[in-house]
């Protein structure tokens, strides 16, 4: 193949796993091989169904031995994925359609899978959730598996990769990336995919940098380009310049040497420099995640968001399965507490066999909180489960989406309905078990003095808050210049709800993505926020932030930035003010994309 000699050229995709490798290219090619389509004739039918068990047969047994061959433990933990496409390989539908198909229309076994594999993606096309991409792309895998074994290629050169290489591919599934010896892998570069594809969440897991999403990179990248990646910003150069490089390097040094600096924070407490402490929680949404809370210094869990354990299923998780997560939680994170969240599911994230309302402003209908208390079932053995699992470690129970006190009077006759049942079972639990609400609607945030005499405890959802309060869509392009957490209403709303969450004794957390935004940590800590959740990662740089600070000068800053009237005026003084006092931390991570274009 002539060779396209590209020089110096950016590519920009979805920076999925973090850090700064420059290495060569290695071209997997992973593209959608067009299998031949022929017509058989009458005689071959038999012929031609059995060809398509074996393909099946040589599909598990190569799945079987990639799962086998993993030894190291880390690794381990990702292989469910296997069997995830073990599970595709034995459904019924997939197998009898395909087979039917040989023998009725009498085209080959690639063709009629083909049309198999495409009713499938059509039905999970039809389900708009993150979750069901993941599985369509789970389905392309397998059967380009099969296809593959269909047309005899065993082995494939994925597993003979020497040296150390950024793999490049249109495409990789999590069998894979498994398959491959990681410790020749430097990075990931993929046309497709997305940040919670599980090639991303395996490359996050791993340490290895990775983006995806570049739509472009196999068109324009050839075997043993050089290239460099930032998996932080998504930035990919192919064949750099020295002087690029060169600023590559400069910002890997930056951000290691930070890193350095940071990770030595993450066993230590947040406390400031005049003595305030505050909690720095975990944001987890699999129990998979439990080894980084240590890493990483997360005091406890602060928001468990259970959702995906419901979906990407179609069956819904029974009692018993629930209870052993949960337990599995509890267990981990004694003598800290892990705050599970009951399931916030309605809106953009539904369940496989629940049928999907009409519904004209999903945001704002049956969703979270007031989808339990109309599926009563579901919400009973979710509680039941979580107060079998607090006799286990320490539990608190986080009710999503509360817009007013009759709803958590409601949840709470219900919680105490499935107390006693446990009761007269002899089921331990534990009866103390604190009850929270999200405070994320905005009527919840009005009435939270009326709230607080109910619960043990506020923790703002500021994802939600932001969308409710400023009346924008938080997943609509279009108006997302005005999705401002730095907002003066935003900023009072979060102010008076912690004033009044004192008032009344109990203790306030935030867990919207606002609270890992390391420019915003003294804002909320000069508001009395006594607890911070976040993703895990983000934790010791928080700390480091909090413990170099004073507790007096971050009131100072809240009373000033009060004084403002645009979240702009606001965001820039808070910037400067945040540069000024940490040089090192807020520098190093510009890209080197957004120096070159602001110098
Ligand atoms: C929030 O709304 O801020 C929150 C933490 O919940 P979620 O993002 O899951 O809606
Ligand atoms: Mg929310």
């Amino acid at each position: 193949m002539a060779n396209r000699l590209v020089t110096d050229k950016f590519i920009h995709g979805i920076g999925a796993s973090a850090g700064i490798i420059i290495g060569k290219a290695f071209l997997v090619d992973r593209s959608l091989v067009r299998p031949a389509q022929k017509r058989i004739g009458p005689g071959e039918v038999d012929s031609e169904v059995e060809r398509f068990r074996r393909a099946l047969e040589e599909s598990k047994n190569q799945l079987a031995e990639i799962k086998e061959r993993i030894l190291d433990p880390e690794v381990r933990q990702h292989s469910f994925i296997l069997d995830v496409h073990l599970m595709i390989l034995n459904d019924a539908m997939l197998i009898q359609d395909t087979i039917d198909t040989i023998r009725k229309r009498k085209v080959n076994a690639e063709w009629a899978l083909e049309q198999t594999i495409d009713k499938l993606d059509a039905a999970f096309n039809a389900i708009e959730d993150e979750y069901f991409k993941e599985r369509r792309s789970d389905l392309r895998y397998v059967s380009a598996r099969l296809f593959r074994s269909l047309q005899g290629k065993k082995h494939d050169d994925i597993t003979k990769i020497k040296g150390s290489v950024i793999v490049v591919a249109h495409d990789l599934s999590p069998a894979d990336t498994l398959q491959m010896n990681l410790k020749h892998i430097s990075g990931f570069v993929t046309d497709m995919g997305g940040k919670v594809s599980h090639t991303a969440i395996l490359a996050r897991s791993l340490g290895i940098p990775a983006i995806v999403g570049l739509n472009v990179a196999t068109a324009l990248i050839n075997g043993g380009d050089l290239l460099v990646i930032d998996g932080e910003s998504g930035d990919v150069v192919v064949n750099p310049t020295e002087e690029v490089s060169k600023s590559f390097l400069e910002r890997k040094r930056r951000i290691k040497f930070l890193e350095r600096e940071v990770i030595k924070y993450a066993s230590l407490p947040a406390e400031t420099q005049d003595g305030v402490r505050v909690q720095l929680q975990a944001n987890i949404e699999m129990v998979d995640e439990i080894p980084s809370l240590k890493i990483y210094g997360a005091e406890g869990v602060g928001l468990y968001r259970t959702e995906i354990l419901f979906m990407n299923r179609k069956e819904l998780p029974a009692e018993e399965e629930q209870f052993q997560v949960y337990r599995r939680l509890a267990e981990a994170l004694h003598p800290a507490h892990a705050t599970i969240r009951t399931l916030d599911i309605g809106g953009d994230k539904i369940l496989s066999n629940y049928p999907k309302g009409n519904e004209m402003n999903p945001a704002m209908g049956l969703r979270a909180v007031r989808f339990s208390m109309k599926e009563i079932d579901i919400f009973k053995n979710q509680l039941r489960a979580i107060l079998r699992a607090s006799a286990f470690g320490k539990l608190k129970l986080l009710i999503p989406m509360i817009s007013g006190i009759q709803e958590i009077r409601q949840v709470k006759a219900i919680l105490q309905e499935v107390k006693r049942g446990l009761t007269k079972a002899k089921v331990s639990f534990d009866p103390e078990i604190q009850v929270g609400v999200m405070i994320e609607v905005p009527s919840a945030s009005i009435t939270a003095d009326i709230l607080a005499r109910e619960v043990d405890f506020f923790s703002i959802g500021t994802n939600d808050l932001i969308q409710y309060a400023l009346a924008i869509d938080r997943v609509n392009e279009h108006v997302s210049y005005l999705y401002e957490p730095l907002h003066p209403a935003i900023l009072r709303i979060i102010r008076n709800v912690v004033q009044t969450a004192h008032q009344a004794k109990i203790p306030v957390a935030i867990c919207g993505e606002m609270a890992a935004e390391p420019a915003y940590a003294l804002i909320l800590l000069g508001m009395g926020l006594d607890e911070f959740s976040m993703t895990p990662a983000s934790i010791p740089r928080m700390k480091r932030i909090l413990r170099l600070s004073r507790f007096e000068d971050a009131v100072a800053l809240v009373d000033r930035i009060f004084q403002f009237q645009t979240a702009s005026e606001i965001e820039s003084y808070v910037r400067k003010w945040m540069v000024e006092r940490f040089p090192k931390d807020f520098t190093a991570h510009s890209s080197v994309q957004e120096t070159r274009s602001s110098s």
